[in-house]
């Protein structure tokens, strides 16, 4: 097999600086601007502190490899990047290394695909009294970055100009940051718990705020808790005539009515699905402690969620896990990082420690199970077929911050029984799969864009490797992440 691939390889590299190569950059993400410089003086001023590796070409030598395929990890290879691409990927003693590379050896490193978040917000919970979320344009696509999410989706938008902006200003160098999938603002029915949403009136309503945001330059929507059935059949029509996707937090519809409406993916998992509640009434959403007495009484294995599980897969439908914000609501759970606390403002850590530690009293509480259920669920939708994605969603009550959720999704889906290598898949194929953007990002093979993450220590060993990202390499140019994380310090809950 060594010998194949070593062909593979050696053919890959010319393959590169053919017109294939440039026609590569499809899809809503594809880059908006040509690719930047080479060398760091020649970078834009908004990303040139925080790169720390612009070369013509980069050698990454004696890595180990997780390529997002899913297969496990291989030792000792070599990635070669060049002009935004990754331009060869073998064992260390067969890849040639082109005169001038910039070499690093990372032995004992990890490199795996830019993560592609599938429920990355660039908004935080804000305040007690009342449920607002601010919008973080300065630290979040920071905080991503330096975790290691090179691509990510929005996933519901509260400054949709401003998520807009980002993408493009990032796209142009102007700041450092992800390339923005933008999701437009939330389809939202009657009985919004937050005014930072739009309640749609109808069916007609629903239809008029797709084509509006579909022109605007939105490609994904999705649909929240209030919405209707007659409201979602109109959002899920609008949204697939601009060739959209459409996902949804739902509640007052329920998880096989949304799959035989035609939604494309679903968002949270069984935890959010009020279709098995005793007294669940058509397009009303149920109050959530209802909806967790139910889901506590039930099996996973059972046949009810079983057939919810079969219509999911039979219709396509993805789930996107966010394990990390349920987590976030346990008792005892997720442990306390300095790191995170560091990125917050002060009123920011004032505010979540106080919740967390009122969590942390309680003596009986039903997230534990439920978590466990969850991971269950999930599992057992990935074995069916079913296209499991993750994000992480940060909100709950502040403690799930952009870019370290991701990192402990990763975890968590690998306490939930995914190998890391699964993991790894789950949070780079699946999403670039969903999102159409597979051909470009994803994966780690030649041909593919350079959005790649070095990790300290065998990520195919220990997955807790993936909270010591070293390098984060976006179209080819390398990013510091305690550069990016120092230039948040203090900041989240404030901008
Ligand atoms: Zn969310």
């Amino acid at each position: 097999m060594a010998q194949s691939a070593r062909k593979i390889l050696s053919l890959a590299l010319p393959l590169c600086f053919t017109v294939l190569c440039v026609g590569l950059g499809v899809g809503p993400g594809a880059a908006l601007a040509a690719a930047p410089p080479r060398s760091r003086t020649g970078l834009p001023p908004g990303i040139r502190p925080y790169v720390v590796v612009a070369a013509p070409a980069v050698a990454l030598e004696h890595v180990w490899v997780l390529d997002g395929t899913g297969r496990a990890e291989r030792k000792d290879q070599t990635l070669i990047l060049a002009h935004g691409r990754i331009v060869a990927l073998g064992p260390a003693a067969a890849v040639h290394v082109p005169a001038g590379a910039r070499v690093l050896n990372l032995r004992g490193d990890t490199v795996i695909p830019g993560l592609v978040g599938m429920h990355d917000h660039m908004f935080y919970p804000a305040g007690r009294r009342l449920a607002l979320y601010n919008e973080q344009g300065y630290s979040f696509p920071r905080l991503y970055l330096a975790a290691g999410v090179t691509t990510l989706r929005t996933t519901g938008a509260v400054e949709p100009y401003t998520d807009l902006a980002l993408r493009h200003w990032i796209a142009a160098g102007r700041m450092p940051g992800p390339d923005i999938i933008v999701t437009g603002p939330y389809l939202e029915g009657a009985g919004a718990y937050t005014p930072n949403m739009h309640e749609l009136t109808g069916p007609a309503d629903a239809t008029r705020t797709v084509d509006y945001w579909a022109a605007e330059g939105f490609h994904t929507f999705k649909a929240y808790m209030h919405i209707t059935r007659a409201e979602l059949a109109a959002a899920i029509a609008a949204a697939h005539a601009h060739h959209a996707t459409i996902t949804g937090h739902l509640c007052a519809v329920g998880f096989q009515e949304a799959a035989r409406l035609g939604i494309d993916d679903l968002e949270h998992g069984l935890l959010i699905d009020t279709e098995f509640d005793p007294g669940k009434r058509p397009n009303v959403c149920p109050p959530q402690a209802e909806t967790a007495r139910t889901l506590s009484g039930m099996h996973v294995s059972g046949a009810r969620i079983q057939r919810t599980l079969r219509v999911m897969v039979r219709r396509h439908v993805a789930l996107t896990s966010t394990l990390p914000v349920f987590e976030t609501f346990a008792p005892h759970r997720p442990p306390l990082e300095s790191r995170v606390l560091l990125a917050m403002s002060p009123e920011a850590q004032v505010a979540y420690l106080a919740v967390r530690r009122r969590i942390g009293e309680q003596t009986h509480s039903p997230w534990p199970a439920l978590l466990r259920k969850e991971m269950e669920f999930e599992r057992d939708f990935a074995r069916m077929g079913g296209l499991l994605m993750a994000g992480e969603d940060p909100t709950g009550y502040g403690g799930d911050l952009a870019g370290f959720g991701d990192q402990r999704e990763m975890e968590l889906l690998v306490r939930a029984g995914f190998s890391p290598a699964q993991a790894v898949q789950i949070y780079s194929e699946n999403g670039a799969r969903f999102l159409g953007m597979a051909r470009r990002i994803g994966t780690l093979a030649p041909g593919k864009a350079a959005d790649v993450v070095v990790v300290r220590g065998n990520l195919g060993r220990d997955i807790a490797a993936i909270e010591q990202v070293q390098l984060v390499f976006k179209d080819g140019l390398g990013y510091s992440p305690a550069k990016l994380l120092a230039s948040v310090r203090g900041t989240v809950g404030r901008y």
